[in-house]
């Protein structure tokens, strides 16, 4: 298996390294740099900009219903 590096879009910072194996894999990272979450998704590293998106798509619980 082979780890992808996962960098803030932001400030370019290497966040964690990772396998995202299925499109249903997602990753929220906050850069302890500028402080920005950071989301990706997917085997392609997809970086997701808002948590609405993955609510949206299912992918992550919506922290509002319970
Ligand atoms: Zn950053």
């Amino acid at each position: 298996m082979e780890l992808r590096e996962y960098h803030c879009r932001n400030c370019g910072k290497l966040l964690c390294k990772g396998c995202l194996t299925s499109k249903e894999n997602a990753l929220e990272v906050k850069c302890r740099k500028c402080h920005e979450i950071q989301f990706f998704q997917g085997p392609d590293a997809e970086i997701i900009k808002k948590r609405s998106v993955l609510i949206k798509k299912g992918i992550i619980p919506d922290p509002e219903v319970d």
